[in-house]
């Protein structure tokens, strides 16, 4: 058994292989459940925004479904962009049938995390703002997972900027986790800075220890894969450090409900 809860296909601006064929490749890793989570982004100075259709999608992964489903549990779900900022939009996407939605930070304002953010203001002020915006997130009940927690790593190492040290920031992070928790939300471990400069898990070990602490239980595993090659990757290691932090199960969703599957069925 082995699942990948956060891929993206050409139904996203920066998806590079089709839906089917993200399909295909998990099965030849041997991958046994995906969640498909295309982007939904709302802000204008996003290069996606309005480029999602929930009609094109669910034409593509039924047909994808009839001709796969029976050696791959594909769920339908989405990666929205700052969710709480344009409710009516993400309420009527509600009347469609996703298993899943991930709710993240991509925009402060017009400020891009993966563009100039780190450059239009101080990091602490970023961050602050970054932080606060999940929060918003984890409160708004609009979603059921809450994604890449501290992904912006990825652009302050770039930067020149100093290493990101969760205790700085502690009070802020503590609060975003008490609200997935508050909420039934889950807290995503996303594997992709394990293949990138960083060099580790979003969130990681640090964070993760926290939210069990607090007794945060639960979690999926996303490879966040762009290109086919990507799909599945590191999704292990992730399962691995979830194992060593005390964690016992991770989550699966179908049509917004939360299923937990022991993390031993993995082994
Ligand atoms: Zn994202
Ligand atoms: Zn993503």
């Amino acid at each position: 058994m082995l699942i990948d809860y956060h891929m993206h296909t050409t139904h996203s601006v920066d998806g590079h292989a089709t839906l089917r064929d993200m399909c295909e490749r998990a099965i030849d890793e041997g991958l046994t459940e995906i969640a498909v989570t295309d982007h939904l982004d709302g802000n204008p100075c996003d290069p996606g925004v309005g480029m999602f259709s929930a009609e094109r999608f669910f034409e593509e992964y039924r047909e994808v479904v009839d001709a796969l489903g029976d050696r791959l549990t594909i769920r339908a779900g989405l990666e929205i962009g700052e969710p709480h900022e344009y409710r009516d939009t993400v309420e009527e996407l509600a009347a469609w049938p996703f298993d899943v939605v991930i709710g993240s930070v991509h925009y402060i304002g017009p400020h891009g995390v993966h563009e100039d953010l780190f450059d239009a203001m101080p990091l602490e002020t970023a961050l602050e703002a970054y932080l606060d915006s999940q929060l918003q997130i984890a409160r708004s009940g609009l979603v059921d997972v809450l994604g890449h927690l501290d992904y912006f790593q990825r652009y302050t190492l770039i930067r020149d900027l100093p290493p990101f040290d969760p205790e700085r920031f502690e009070n802020p992070i503590r609060d975003v986790l008490r609200a997935v928790i508050e909420n039934g939300l889950a807290l995503e471990v996303n594997t992709s800075g394990l293949r990138q400069k960083p060099g580790v898990c979003f969130p990681d070990r640090m964070i993760l220890s926290w939210y069990h602490d607090m007794g945060g239980r639960a979690v999926t595993v996303g490879s966040d894969a762009h290109y086919l090659d990507h799909v599945g990757a590191n999704i292990r290691d992730g399962m691995g450090l979830l194992r060593e932090i005390g964690f016992e199960s991770v989550a699966v969703y179908r049509r917004r409900r939360l299923k937990r599957i022991p993390l031993r069925k993995f082994d």
